[in-house]
């Protein structure tokens, strides 16, 4: 079987475009651009293949034949108008080649989310991936202006614009950030950008769970202008914390003058804290050393709930998660009700008890809890997404999406809510 495919691919791609990956029923593709994509998923849709858009290895866990697809030769910028502060940007590209890009011209994709250099534009859409700094410069569903996709039956359609001022109709590009390249191949994307900050602030507040739940309400009700507001576990090095503290730090992209004015308002906040005021290049080190501590995380959990009930959760989880002997690191905005817990063990028995504590502490709050991602080796059958919230209706008006856009379920079957 492995073989039919493989030729059939290499009509397509040329031999030396394919890997056999070494894993049983996975065969890797690396397509030179749109042309051949569409042949490949027109292919995958007639022999109905499984087809994964992929940047790293795929460990196969069923016997349906899979074409993972790679983007890595989409690579570059399509289109760049600095004075519009639009770029269009093929799907392959890194994250952080963009970026680097950018900067030449003082402006940035206002994006931080935690990955990997080889984190591309098209996997990080396609996960709707975000940082701390979604407080001040909204999400990626704000940012992306157009997108070109290949859709299973090989067309190749246009969503959006790559001007700021959209089309009339339904917002598409919407639908495929965090589809998880469930209904199509993303192979371009066109994003708004942001003027590099020129002054960076973040004060990290360190106390008791009581403590900072009461300045984080303070910080709401006094409407500090902010644009990070992230919870996270104290540092254990610091020698005024200890192990049941935690941090939070609120960021300011403000001028000096305004920052100053923050700082003012925080100090002038009644609170057991201790507060450290961090600066520019001390910014910058902060959450490049937060963002390295988390990217060797193996398992990645992510909560939502009420933003004023996510310290009492988090802390309360924090209590049972120790009592079971498991330690994970934290990311939660407060603000926006969303957070993300880390776990770097990869003993399956611990993963195991982590995802059930932390499935099971939502499901008895009414929080939502989605996985999104496992030890590569560790077998999982449950759903993904446990969330109280999304009904049975809206379930099948997705499945109905999902039939529109990939009518024989080629595109990554599972990835998403229900098996879609
Ligand atoms: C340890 C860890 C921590 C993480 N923490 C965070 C976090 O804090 N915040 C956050 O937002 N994200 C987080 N993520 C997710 C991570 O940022 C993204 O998974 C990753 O950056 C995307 O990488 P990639 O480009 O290699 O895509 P891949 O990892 O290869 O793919 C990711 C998903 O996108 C799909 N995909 C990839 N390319 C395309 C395309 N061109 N068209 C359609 N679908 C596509 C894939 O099918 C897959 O479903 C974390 C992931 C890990 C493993």
């Amino acid at each position: 079987m492995q073989g039919t495919v493989a030729a059939l691919l290499a009509e397509i791609v040329g031999t030396s475009a394919i890997d056999p990956s070494g894993n049983p029923g996975v065969i890797a593709v690396h397509p030179d651009g749109e042309e051949q994509i569409s042949q490949i998923c027109r292919l995958a849709q007639d022999h109905k293949w499984r087809l994964v858009p992929r940047n790293r290895p795929l460990v196969q866990q069923n016997s349906t034949p899979t074409v993972v697809l790679y983007t890595d030769k989409l690579v570059g910028i399509s289109e760049y108008a600095p004075g519009d502060m639009i770029v269009s940007v093929r799907s392959g590209t890194p994250f952080e080649a963009l970026q680097d890009s950018l900067r030449t011209k003082q402006q940035m994709l206002a994006l931080d989310p935690v990955c990997d250099s080889h984190a591309t534009v098209g996997g990080l859409v396609a996960c709707a991936a975000y940082g701390p700094s979604r407080v001040g410069y909204g999400v990626l569903r704000d940012m992306v202006t157009g997108m070109r996709v290949v859709r299973a039956d090989g067309s190749v359609i246009k969503v959006g614009s790559k001007v700021v001022k959209n089309v009339a109709g339904y917002d598409l590009p919407k639908l495929f950030i965090g589809s998880h390249g469930s209904l199509g191949i993303i192979t371009e994307c066109t994003f708004k950008l942001r003027p590099i900050p020129r002054h960076r602030t973040l004060f990290a507040l360190t106390g008791s769970a009581t403590e900072i739940a009461r300045i984080y309400q303070e910080i709401m009700r006094r409407a500090l202008s902010v644009c990070a507001l992230e919870l996270v576990g104290a540092p254990q090095s610091s020698p005024s914390s200890n192990s049941d503290d935690w941090m939070l730090l609120v960021g300011s992209d403000e001028v000096a003058d305004a920052a100053q004015a923050l700082q003012a308002q925080i100090q002038a906040i009644d609170g057991r804290v201790s507060l450290e005021i961090m600066q520019n290049s001390q910014v910058a080190e902060f959450w490049n050393r937060y963002r390295q501590e988390l990217i060797p995380a193996a398992t990645v959990l992510r909560v939502q709930m009420a933003p004023t009930r996510m310290v009492a959760f988090a802390a309360s989880l924090r209590q049972v998660l120790s009592e079971l002997g498991i330690s994970v690191k934290w990311s939660l905005t407060l603000s926006e009700g969303v957070g993300k817990i880390y776990g770097h063990d990869r003993d399956p028995k611990n993963v195991e008890t982590l995802v059930n504590t932390v499935v099971r502490q939502c499901q008895s709050t009414m929080a939502s809890s989605v996985i999104e991602a496992l030890p590569p080796e560790f077998l999982w059958t449950q759903p993904m997404m446990q969330s109280p919230r999304v009904r049975e209706s809206e379930l099948r008006l997705m499945q109905q999406i999902k039939d529109a856009y990939d009518p024989r379920g080629i595109f990554n079957p599972g990835v998403y809510a229900r098996g879609m």
